[in-house]
């Protein structure tokens, strides 16, 4: 198969460039807003799409033009052998970037087998620096292990680390500035996220939500916010440093000013269904394509299809409630 060279482009004009994938719908933490409590219902491992199935998708979809590729859950550490899986997804010619968004607890045992396969880039999801909420938001007591997870990467010289915090109005907000404190110290980017409101039954309430502006402007209380510029395939966040940082914060809105018409990503859930948007439930079975009798030109024609109906944007201001009742540990977030 060639490498093409014209991405695959949506309707809306936009280059479809970066793929998520969930590997697996299970996750060691709880976090409430995230996994509801009991995870009952949890996948069996047949209704995951295996290795090779994931590479097959993988060579098609580099060959329509996806350049990065995101591994996410539930928390993708839990799939055996997924360094495995990066350093074959790493030999498809023209896949170059192989992310991974992790909750960091397993990332002290594996960020050398990690980066061996090799992942540059990780991203961390930490929504508290303090030992009490941490157990608190998750349900167990591993702050610890997360932070020497990220350590380890530091020293290991991951080339972009970023730490994500969904900030929550009266859970976490009285943290910014310490997490925005990590970014002066630490080669890392601390990165801001807006809760949404993502799932039926994960306790979204417009109470808990905080806008990134004001997220922004509260931190600009203790000192100014110098603009950084994004790099490509970079992401939606606005990138800001606080002078004589070694480090960047990020902003990441998709609430209250969304970059729907810049996204170039197309999901993967954990149950092998496509999906053009997070927020938006519309999915094609893919599995059910790649497990069938149409072999790659079928992956290719799913692909396509997806793409092509790729909404606008989101509504979920317009129709709270009605566009994402998947769960984001399934879905990938
Ligand atoms: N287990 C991995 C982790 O913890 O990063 C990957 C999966 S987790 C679903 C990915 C990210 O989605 C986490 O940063 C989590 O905080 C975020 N997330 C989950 N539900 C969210 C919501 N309703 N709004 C904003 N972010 C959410």
């Amino acid at each position: 198969m060639s490498v093409n060279s014209s991405p695959a482009v949506d309707s809306f004009a936009r280059p479809i460039n970066y793929f998520r994938i969930s590997l697996t719908d299970q996750c060691n933490l709880r976090c409430h807003y995230c996994t509801p409590r009991p995870l009952s219902d949890k996948l069996p491992l047949r209704e995951l799409l295996s290795y090779e199935e994931l590479l097959k998708v993988l060579r098609v979809a580099v060959d329509l033009g996806v350049r990065k590729v995101r591994l996410t859950g539930g928390e993708p550490l839990l799939r055996s052998d997924v360094e495995k899986l990066i350093g074959r997804l790493l030999q498809i010619p023209g896949l170059r970037d192989v992310r991974l968004t992790t909750n960091g607890t397993l990332l002290a045992e594996k960020a050398g087998s990690l980066y061996r396969a090799g992942v540059r880039k990780v991203n961390v999801s930490l929504d508290s620096l303090r030992p009490e909420r941490f157990r608190e938001i998750t349900g167990v007591d591993l702050l610890d292990r997360v932070w020497r997870g990220i350590e380890q990467t530091l020293n290991l010289g991951f080339e972009r680390i970023k730490l994500n915090m969904v900030v929550m109005r009266g859970v976490n907000d009285d943290e910014l500035t310490d997490f925005a404190e990590l970014s002066r110290k630490l080669p890392i980017q601390v990165r801001f996220i807006e809760f949404m409101p993502i799932g039926a039954d994960t306790g979204w309430g417009p109470e808990l939500y905080l806008p990134a502006h004001e997220i922004m402007r509260k931190l600009a209380v203790a000192g100014p916010l110098e603009p950084v510029e994004a790099e490509n395939l970079d992401g939606p966040a606005r990138i800001y440093r606080q002078p004589g940082s070694l480090g960047t914060l990020g902003f990441i809105s998709p609430i209250s000013e969304h970059f729907c018409a810049r996204c170039n990503r197309l999901r993967l859930t954990a149950q092998g269904r496509l999906r053009s948007c997070l927020l938006n439930d519309l999915e094609t079975d893919l599995k059910a394509v790649v497990r069938g009798e149409g072999g790659e030109a079928g992956i290719r024609q799913a692909l396509l299809e997806t793409i092509r109906n790729k909404p606008e944007r989101h509504r979920l201001l317009e129709t709270p409630g009605l566009n994402c009742h998947g769960r984001m540990s399934r879905i990938g977030g």
